[in-house]
């Protein structure tokens, strides 16, 4: 038998650094909490890979962006879990978990048992090997999730860089765009390749996607849309030299970066907890179907109290507080409240950068010009304002939005709302 601890948080992403600043903020004894976590250094704001990771000059490297900086916190090093008597385990991965038994096995062998789990295991990337291409293992060929794919990448950019080379991005969503928008920074010139009919399908409309693939194609990137690859062309090297798409066309690729989706961390606990939605299911509370383990961030289904279903969000808002939220629950469960989450993404490309607040359901009414840089939209359901985008706002802007997307004002006269735009957010 191994250590014993009172709370072990599984994973070391985003939310466990959250989760251990929330138990520190409320003088949680020293010795009775650890993180064991499969990467190799303390938990850090993970958006920053595809961001200042990335950029040609002055790019951030760890320690700058360890939680949990992302909001104005302290940066936790190493030495503030060994100051604050936290056991942070790293380069550990868990392999086996006994969720009745209270107990968790590590690569190395080691037995953990622990009093109550916190399940942060986040997401995985989706492979193209699970989309039925093979071979995606090469040099230059990158995926992007940790620190070592972000590490591969600006090699293998810096490699594509040294012979004049261009880039294929596979993959239309945000990791895709963000990535493209890096490589152009480093003077690569990419071609994006995905199935639908726009960029960022799942949350932009046809006209917001619009005004980003203008700016992109302004910049130097080609959209292949409306087609999927079928596989590769390789040197002797192993090396590949161009991605083939289904219709028999061939784009020669010196680097090909992959952003096809994500599949939480689930298989642990598969048939020990209750599933939903391919996440594992949790209440209010962030509490799954066993009571002494609860769960947060990209794992987790939870319910959407504001929505009255159950969701999913792979993103770091939610990963943030969710995290918190499942601390106070642990050391106030008299006093907590059920996690009342409204939904907030956001991205930063080029200069540009959007957020958007609530759900894009129903219908959408755009305003703003677009060609000012600042323009934006609201979701319209049953007659009520769920959801709002704005692209180029201020700080006092994305505020307002957030407060209308929360609140879901009625909307008597939609055409009245495009003719207000932004203003009805202003004065709600
Ligand atoms: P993670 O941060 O993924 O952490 C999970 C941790 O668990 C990892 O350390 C992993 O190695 C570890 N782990 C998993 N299984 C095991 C095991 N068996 N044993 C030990 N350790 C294990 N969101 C936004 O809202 N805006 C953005 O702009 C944005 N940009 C992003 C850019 C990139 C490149 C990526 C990859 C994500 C981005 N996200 C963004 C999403 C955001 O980073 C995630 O929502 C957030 O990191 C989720 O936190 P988490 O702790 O749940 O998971």
């Amino acid at each position: 038998m191994g250590r014993s601890f009172q709370v072990v948080i599984l994973g070391g992403g985003t939310a466990a650094g959250y989760a251990a600043l929330e138990f520190v903020k409320n003088d949680y004894n020293h010795g009775d909490l650890c993180i064991i976590s499969e990467e190799s250094v303390a938990p850090y704001e993970r958006p920053a890979l595809s961001k200042g990771f990335l950029l040609p000059e002055g790019a951030a490297r760890l320690p700058s962006f360890h939680t949990c900086v992302g909001t104005g916190n302290e940066r936790q090093l190493t030495k503030w879990y060994k100051d604050h008597g936290i056991e942070l385990i790293l380069d550990t991965r868990v392999v086996a978990a006994d969720v009745k038994g209270h107990t968790l096995r590590t690569s190395s062998q080691e037995t953990i048992a622990f009093r109550t789990l916190i399940i942060a295991t986040g997401a995985r990337v989706l492979r193209l090997e699970e989309f039925g291409i093979t071979g995606s293992v090469a040099p230059n060929i990158c995926y992007l999730r940790s620190v070592q794919d972000a590490n591969k990448l600006v090699e293998a950019m810096a490699a594509c860089k040294s012979i004049g080379g261009s880039a294929v991005v596979i993959g239309g969503g945000y990791i895709g765009m963000e990535c493209a928008a890096a490589l152009i920074g480093n003077r690569i010139p990419v071609t994006m390749v995905f199935p639908e009919s726009h960029i960022m399908a799942r949350l932009f409309t046809p006209e917001i996607a619009a005004f980003y693939e203008q700016y992109y194609e302004k910049r130097g990137v080609t959209f292949k849309k409306g087609t999927v690859m079928s596989g590769f062309e390789r040197n002797d090297q192993g090396k590949v030299e161009a991605v083939v798409l289904k219709d028999g066309s061939r784009l020669p690729a010196d680097l090909v970066v992959v952003g096809v989706g994500i599949r939480p961390n689930v298989s642990l606990f598969e048939g020990q907890l209750t599933l939903e939605k391919g996440g594992i299911k949790v209440n209010g509370k962030m509490q799954t179907s066993n009571s002494s383990v609860y769960a947060v961030g990209d794992v987790v289904s939870f319910p959407l109290r504001m929505y009255g279903e159950m969701r999913k969000l792979e993103h770091v808002d939610h990963a943030r507080k969710s995290a918190a939220h499942a601390v106070q629950a642990i050391l106030c469960p008299e006093k907590i409240e059920d996690y009342n989450y409204m939904p907030y993404f956001y991205s930063r490309v080029f200069t540009l950068s959007w957020q958007f607040f609530g759900d894009n359901v129903g219908s959408c009414i755009h305003y703003g010009v677009q060609s000012s840089g600042k323009f934006g939209a609201y979701w319209i359901n049953k007659g009520k304002l769920v959801g709002a985008f704005l692209e180029g706002g201020s700080k006092d802007e994305y505020a307002a939005l957030a407060r209308v997307a929360r609140d879901r004002p009625e909307v008597p006269d939609v055409n009245l709302l495009e003719d207000q735009g932004l203003g009805f957010a202003m004065a709600h």
